[in-house]
């Protein structure tokens, strides 16, 4: 299994000044491999696919020597960004690739970590003090505040507003022994409330978001009555992208406490891995969905459970609220049939609590396939 360890590092002012410049000519290739992607695709109708970006970079090397001074597998690694967009945009999980401005292009990869086989050292490495190590960095203090374990596959370098994190994922064959597979919960996400713990606990939607979000409805719906461009339409727009934005806002911090106070509560938590895209798709369910942030909530657990020290199980969302999370027997029922009843061993149980039970059995049984 792969895990994803975090800690703050602290470059001087001339390591931070050489990192952004890394992160800048990395957003320039991004950038440019993009557009000649666009460009050929326009004029050829055909691929620009790796073996082109790293003829470009061949050239442009020679044009702006001081591309040279970027750790060269980091420069690769930008190619491989860009595949990987395009990659989810024709799974049709996310949207056509955009260019990078510089507050989206926060990061650096390196893809390989400390030293080879014949002992000389890749591009990021640890010092003999405990240092991160680069040649042309020198050496970055970090501050390791909790241990590293496993084989570290490679190091992801992070700004974050003034902030510098060093990411590195780790291959373990067992789970950390930080981590308390006992202290486990499964959540599972819903329409009529928010989040049901396997514990039975539930996380309504808070009311005040529910009374923002009428009112936002109704200001959109008079919003659209309205002709186009004419002066009421005008005097329409402004309040109801205020209350657009105040609903987000509102949603956000919402969801950041309820994922802060889970990922303190709990060391392990499993949720469904569902794709967002897909089922957005699903007009029925789309308006509460994507209102629900539940892509959001999920990335959010993931970070900080990974900061609280835990891990977030994303497991298959297949027959979770179907199977009876006591005997296994699976009991069809469709979306509107709120309650779950076993006719096998006479288990009843709220749907959403049935499903999270049946979520954190997964989550579990996945951990200790991994141990
Ligand atoms: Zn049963």
């Amino acid at each position: 299994m792969l895990l994803n360890h975090k800690y703050e590092i602290f470059p001087t002012k001339e390591q931070k000044d050489m990192l952004d410049r890394w992160l800048h000519y990395c957003r320039q290739l991004y950038n440019s491999a993009l557009l000649d992607k666009q460009r050929k695709y326009k004029q050829k109708k055909e691929n620009y696919d790796m073996y082109d970006m790293r003829k470009q970079l061949k050239m442009d090397q020679e044009t702006y020597p001081f591309l040279k001074g970027v750790p060269s597998q980091s420069v690769q690694d930008v190619f491989l960004r860009l595949k990987k967009a395009f990659d989810n945009f024709f799974r049709k999980d996310t949207k056509y690739p955009k260019m990078k401005k510089s507050k989206e292009y926060k990061s650096i990869t390196f893809p390989q970590f400390g030293l080879n086989s014949k002992g000389y050292r890749f591009a990021m490495s640890f010092s003999g003090t405990g240092q991160l190590y680069n040649t042309k960095l020198g050496e970055i203090d970090i501050l390791l505040h909790r241990p590293l374990e496993g084989k570290i596959k490679q190091l992801i370098v992070k700004r974050q507003g003034h902030r510098w994190y060093a990411i590195f994922c780790v291959e373990r064959q067992a789970l950390p022994s930080s981590i308390d597979t006992d202290n486990a919960v499964g959540i599972d996400v819903g329409i009529n409330k928010y989040a049901v713990l396997s514990n039975g606990t539930a996380y309504e939607n808070p009311r005040f978001l529910r009374k923002k979000e009428k009112q936002l409805k109704k200001a959109q719906r008079a919003l659209s009555k309205k002709k186009k461009g004419s002066a009421n339409y005008i005097k329409q727009v402004q309040p109801v992208r205020q209350l657009h934005g105040k609903v987000a806002n509102q949603r956000r911090d919402f969801l950041h406490k309820l994922s802060y106070n889970l990922s303190k509560d709990y060391s392990v938590i499993a949720v469904e891995n569902l794709n967002i895209r897909n089922m957005v798709k699903n007009k029925k369910l789309s308006k509460s969905i994507s209102d629900a942030g539940w892509g959001m909530f999920r990335n959010m657990l993931a970070y900080k459970c990974e900061n609280q020290g835990g891990v977030l199980v994303k497991v298959e969302p297949k027959y979770t609220s179907q199977d009876c999370s006591s005997c296994g027997e699976r009991v069809k029922k469709s979306l509107s049939v709120r309650t779950h009843i076993c006719t096998s061993c006479g288990t009843v149980l709220d749907r959403d609590h049935n499903a999270s039970l049946n979520i954190l059995k997964k989550g579990v049984e996945q951990l200790s396939v991994a141990k």
